[in-house]
């Protein structure tokens, strides 16, 4: 179907959107059109109160008790299981545990150390930074002896052969949110002999991902992002079962430990995943991502990630199709593929000038209409399909219209950088 060219025509998508009671599910500040769900998700509704019970009851009445009466010591597992169909796993492929920067540190050690004959790492020259940095981070641990070999996202699928050790990808990119064929390169990393660790940070409920039915080797996302665990939020991790003996990873910290309360001297992995768990869980931050993601979950009898999914493409293409029709020749490059299979759920544009782009951005922010800017050159606006509607696209693409003709954005105000953008 075509994207609306009325208004009124998105009210009536968002009149008979099956997903439309899951927006209720959401804290949204009247007046505000949320086009950065894909950096931090908004508040749920069930989190004030999970986290007030946490503190309140199990920490502040129960104590130490709560370790085991409120399930604190299972808590990695049992987020995991509500996130695992989400990404296509089973429940005893996945933690929620530390940070996607830290998770990703231990699935590429226990990654090349599955490959000791290999030396490269393949990746992405424009992956997100952090990627990029554990991988040296892990080399330089190494003494250089790897090399990280980083290429452009189309010469990805060219780029492996018989050196590589493990493709670290990011599925959907953060920039221009292009998306991967994760079973197609997971196919070609293993004809070559190598592994895979996908990057699923912006694609975790955001579009539907089958991690077994690709036969993906290890995976990492992010709680705060379209998992709506709050910010810094616990993130999560997957190892496919069939690496769950061979797989060893370096941060071997006592709740990884076979019987951690054994308190023995030597360090025994834990059978399967849970010797990827390294310390205490964060129990408050992660009570927040459980809550996240059973907000998520609710979409389940609404057409669940294929609703999901449906919804986010109508968003994006309409958002797309409105800003070609209002702002055609004021300097806006669509940098997202227009193809679906290659598109996240995301709007990029790119700009001559990185500044202006950087200034308009702040001018939106300032109408309430909350995207971001990336560097160098970047607006980027995330459709979260849980809780955005049509009439936020259409809205939106007129603010980004008028703060474009007006020169709206033109002001110092808006012309300085913040520390985050
Ligand atoms: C957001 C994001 C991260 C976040 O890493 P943290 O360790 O949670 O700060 C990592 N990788 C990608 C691709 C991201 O988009």
């Amino acid at each position: 179907m075509p994207p609306p060219t009325r208004r009124a025509e998105c009210l009536a998508f968002d009149r008979d959107d099956p997903l439309a009671p899951l927006r209720e599910a959401f804290v949204l500040p009247e007046g505000v059109i949320y086009l950065d769900g894909n950096s931090l998700g908004p508040l749920p509704r069930i989190t004030g109160e999970r986290l007030r019970d946490a503190v309140e009851r199990q920490w502040g009445r129960d104590l130490i008790a709560s370790w085991n009466s409120a399930g604190w010591i299972d808590l990695p597992r049992r987020v995991a299981a509500t996130l695992a169909p989400l990404i296509g796993a089973d429940a005893d492929e996945v933690l929620v545990v530390d940070t996607t920067s830290v998770n990703l540190f231990k699935l590429l050690a226990a990654a090349v150390a599955m490959r000791p004959q290999r030396r490269v790492i393949l990746s992405e020259r424009d992956n997100f930074p952090t990627d990029l940095y554990i991988a040296q981070g892990l080399n330089r641990w190494l003494g250089g002896r790897l090399e990280l070999r980083l290429v452009a996202r189309e010469a990805i699928a060219d780029a492996l052969d018989e050196d590589v050790a493990v493709a670290m990808l990011t599925q959907v990119d953060y920039r221009d949110g292009s998306c991967l064929d994760l079973a197609d390169i997971t196919a070609r990393a293993h004809r070559v002999g190598a592994l895979t660790i996908w990057d699923l940070a912006h694609s975790a409920g955001a579009l539907p991902v089958d991690l077994d039915a690709a036969r993906a080797d290890f995976a990492v996302g992010c709680g705060y992002k379209y998992l709506n665990g709050g910010p810094g939020a616990t993130a999560f991790l997957y190892v496919a079962r069939r690496h769950h003996d061979a797989a060893t990873q370096p941060l071997s910290g006592w709740l990884g430990h076979a019987a951690p309360f054994d308190f023995v001297p030597e360090y025994r992995p834990a059978p399967g995943i849970g010797r990827f768990q390294c310390s205490s869980p964060p129990i408050l931050s992660t009570i927040a991502t459980e809550a996240g993601i059973e907000t998520l979950r609710q979409a389940d009898t609404l057409g669940g990630m294929a609703a999901l999914r449906a919804k986010s493409l109508a968003l994006t293409d309409l958002f797309i199709a409105r800003v070609e029709t209002l702002c055609a020749g004021l300097g806006l490059r669509l940098v997202t593929p227009r193809e679906h299979a290659r598109r996240g759920s995301q709007v990029s544009f790119a700009m001559d000038d990185g500044l202006q782009a950087y200034a308009v951005v702040q001018a939106l922010i300032a109408r309430g209409v909350i995207g971001d800017f990336r560097a160098p050159d970047i607006l980027r606006f995330g459709f979260a399909p849980a809780y955005l509607r049509a009439v936020d696209a259409w809205d939106a693409a007129e603010h980004l219209a008028q703060v474009l003709r007006g020169g709206e954005w033109n002001t110092p105000r808006f012309l300085q950088r913040k520390a985050v953008t």
